[in-house]
Formats: structure tokens, sequence, C-alpha cells
């Protein structure tokens, strides 16, 4: 129905009311920001550390943190401990398996530089941002569960400010980085 101008600021004030203007990226990250769903990745000490977040004690969950089996239902991976030469190939398979958008927390010393092996180990990894890319790093031997929550909080930040172009032009060099990085 056309409206004279004397209803205008009436239906004004109503669509102000009932209308959320927004950009797809911000509804798209505000779906995502409360939904990250962790693969469980624990390989050495770190993990006991991690574990403890899953109690009561330090409610993980209120952060929508649901911990996943399988890296088809996760779009987090927390590598936690020593990752060494031997399980490249099943990290970096892991990796590709989980669907875009996804990020990664590397957690403690030994994941980020290979940590007490970095000296004279043959079979530690000196660093797994070597194999996959990383978003957040936590130094630490073993980094406390509040260093954890501490990380997830940046990357909830990060993932706020996400635009789906750069992700999906990042998503290429992920491809191409874990092609040439195995
Ligand atoms: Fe263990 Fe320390 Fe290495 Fe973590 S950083 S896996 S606690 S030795």
């Amino acid at each position: 129905r056309l409206t004279s101008p004397v209803d205008r600021p009436a239906i004004t004030s109503e669509l102000s009311e009932n209308v959320i203007l927004t950009s797809l990226d911000d509804l798209y990250n505000w779906a995502r920001l409360s939904s990250l769903w962790p693969l469980l990745y624990g390989t050495a000490c770190c993990f006991i550390e991690f574990a403890a977040l899953l109690g009561s004690r330090f409610d993980f969950d209120r952060f929508g943190l649901v911990p996943r089996s399988s890296p088809r239902q996760a779009d987090l991976l927390i590598t936690a401990g020593t990752i060494t030469m031997k399980m490249t190939p099943a990290l970096v398979r892991l990796y590709e398996q989980m669907p875009e958008p996804k990020y990664v927390i590397a957690m403690g010393a030994c994941t980020i530089t290979g940590g007490m092996f970095s000296a004279d180990s043959p079979s530690a990894v000196r660093g797994v941002d070597k194999l996959i890319p990383v978003d957040v790093y936590i130094p630490g031997c073993p980094p406390r569960p509040e260093a954890i929550i501490d990380a997830v909080i940046k990357l909830r930040k990060k993932v706020a400010n996400d635009s789906i172009q750069e992700r999906s032009s990042l998503v290429q060099t992920n491809r191409y980085y874990s092609t040439t990085h195995q």
C-alpha cells in the first residue's frame, strides 16, 4: 500500500525495531563464533592439560567447544604434544579432512618448536607450522588450561573478523601448503 509522507516516520520506526541490517560476513561469523568444535589430537603430556579443560572446573563447553573424534565434524585442531616425523602424513591428512573454514592452535613448546627434542632428536618435527598453517600459538611446557582458554578467546576474535572472500583465497594457499610441506 502506498503511504502518505505523514505515515513514513511511523513505518521507519517500525522497521528499525524489526529489521536488522548486517553483512553476510558478520552473520556467518556470528553463527560460527560459539560453535568451534575441536578435534581430539593429543600426542604427549600437553594433552593432560587439554583434558583438564573438558571437566567441570574449567567448563570448556561454555564457549560452545564440543570435542569431536572425527576430523569431518571438527573445525578446530589443537595440536597438544610432540609431533614426530612418522606422524606427519597422518596429521596432514587429518587436517585436510576437516571442512573449511578451519583453524589450528599449536599448544606447547614441543608442537611449536620441537621443545626439548629440538636439539638432538632426529624424529621430532621442529614446528607444526612446517606442516599445516597455525592461527594461534600457546607457549609453555605444558601451558595451563587458562592459557588454552586465552588462545580460544584470541581465536574467536579472529573468527569474528574473518571474511568469506579472504578465507576462500586462503583455502587455495592451504591446499598449496599441505601438498608442498609433506
Ligand atoms: Fe610435554 Fe612439555 Fe612437550 Fe608439552 S611441551 S608435550 S608438556 S614436554
